[in-house]
C-alpha cells in the first residue's frame, strides 16, 4: 500500500510537447527527487521528447539518467570541483559537459583533462557560482572542447542582463550560451539576437508546468474510532474530540509534510504562517491530506511510511482501501509508485 503519484499521461506529455515547441534549444533538466517524477522517468520523457542534451544536478546523477535508457549529452549543472571524485572521473567521458566556475578550476582541468568538454559559467545577479569572463585568457582554455558559457538567472531572469553577459562572455571566446531562467518571450528575443547557438535548461516549467497533469494519492490504511482525550499515539497525545483517526500511506521516508522555507515577502504568506504557528501551537497541525472533501490535522508528526490523521466527529468519512488526496512539494517528494492514467 503506497503513495501513489497519478500521471495523466496524455495530458503530461501534450504539456511537455507543447512547451519544447516554444523553446529551440530547451534542454531538460532531471535532478534531485526528478520533480517528483524521478529521474529514470524524466530521462525516458526526455527521449520521447528527441532532446539532444538532458542537464542533471551532480556527477552521481548521470549514471541514474543513462538508467533511465538516456545515451545523448549530458551536462552537469553544478560547477566541478577539485574534492570531487566522480565529477573528475566523468571529464574523460566524451558524453558528460562539465561546468566550471572558477578560473583556477579551468587552468586544473585543462592541465589534467585537455580532452574535457566544459562549459564556464558565468557569474550573473545571482552570486551563486560563476566567474567574470574578462578574468580569463585564451591559454586558461588550453586545449579543452570548449561547449559554452553559462549564464543562470534568479528566478525571473532579466534579458538586459542576459544579453550584457552573454556579450561579455563572447567577446572572451565565442561559444554557444546556456541560459536558465528566462521566461519564454525573454529567450526567444535573446535567441533571436545571439550571434552564437543558444538553450535554456527547464525543470520546473517543463515537468511540473500543466499541475492538472499528476496528482498524488495516498491510501488508507487503517480506521479506528478514538473518544475525546483518549491517548493515541507514539506520544500518547489526547484526542482533542471523539472522531476517527485514519491511517494513511505516506511519511517522512517520502517528505510528506516537509515544506521547504519560503520567502516571506507577502502579507498573505505572513498569514498562512501565522495561522499554521496558531495550529502547532494548540498541538493541531493541518496535514496535506484531504479526507471528505477537506484537509484534515494530523493526530501526531507522521511516521516513516504512514500518518496519523484525526477526522472529527460520527462518520470516518473513509474506508481501508480508499486513496484520497495529499498536497505534497513535487521537488520534495518521492512517491513509492508511478500510476499511468
Ligand atoms: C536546477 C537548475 C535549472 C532548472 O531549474 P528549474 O527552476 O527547475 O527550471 C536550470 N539551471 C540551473 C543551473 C539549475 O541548477
Amino acid at each position: 500500500m503506497t503513495l501513489t503519484l497519478n500521471i495523466d499521461a496524455r495530458r503530461w506529455r501534450g504539456h511537455l510537447k507543447g512547451f519544447q515547441e516554444q523553446i529551440p534549444g530547451l534542454v531538460p533538466v532531471a535532478k534531485g527527487n526528478g520533480y517528483g517524477f524521478g529521474l529514470t522517468t524524466l530521462a525516458d520523457e526526455a527521449k520521447r521528447l528527441d532532446a539532444q542534451t538532458i542537464a542533471v544536478g551532480i556527477a552521481q546523477e548521470v549514471a541514474a539518467v543513462r538508467s533511465g535508457g538516456w545515451e545523448d549529452d549530458v551536462v552537469v549543472l553544478n560547477p566541478w570541483r577539485p574534492a570531487d571524485q566522480l565529477a573528475t572521473a566523468l571529464l574523460t567521458d566524451p558524453k558528460v559537459i562539465t561546468t566550471v566556475s572558477r578560473p583556477e578550476d579551468l587552468r586544473s582541468i585543462s592541465q589534467s583533462h585537455p580532452t574535457a568538454r566544459v562549459i564556464v559559467e558565468i557569474e550573473t545577479s545571482m552570486h551563486r557560482h560563476g566567474l567574470d569572463p574578462r578574468q580569463l585568457t585564451a591559454d586558461d582554455f588550453g586545449e579543452l572542447w570548449f561547449e559554452g558559457w553559462a549564464v543562470h538567472l534568479p528566478a525571473a531572469g532579466s534579458l538586459e542582463e542576459a544579453n550584457r553577459l552573454a556579450h561579455t562572455g563572447i567577446a572572451t571566446r565565442t561559444g554557444p550560451i546556456w541560459a536558465s531562467h528566462l521566461s519564454v518571450d525573454d529567450y526567444r528575443t535573446f535567441s533571436a539576437s545571439m550571434p552564437v547557438p543558444t538553450y535554456l535548461r527547464v525543470g520546473t516549467r517543463l515537468w511540473l508546468g500543466d499541475k492538472q497533469a499528476y496528482r498524488t494519492t495516498a491510501t488508507v490504511l487503517d480506521v479506528h474510532p478514538i473518544k475525546k482525550g483518549q491517548a493515541l499515539g507514539y506520544h500518547g497525545v489526547p484526542a482533542p474530540k471523539d472522531g476517527f483517526i485514519v491511517v494513511a500511506s505516506g511519511g517522512t521516508a517520502h517528505g510528506v509534510a516537509m515544506a521547504a522555507p519560503v520567502p516571506q515577502r507577502s502579507l498573505r504568506q505572513r498569514g498562512v504562517t501565522v495561522a499554521q504557528g496558531v495550529l502547532d501551537a494548540v498541538g493541531r497541525t493541518l496535514s496535506p491530506y484531504a479526507i471528505g472533501g477537506k484537509k484534515r490535522s494530523f493526530a501526531e508528526p507522521p511516521h516513516m511510511h504512514s500518518s496519523m490523521i484525526f477526522v472529527p466527529g460520527t462518520e470516518p468519512l473513509v474506508h481501508v482501501g480508499d486513496e484520497v488526496p495529499v498536497t505534497t512539494r513535487m521537488t520534495t517528494v518521492v512517491t513509492d509508485e508511478i500510476r499511468w492514467g
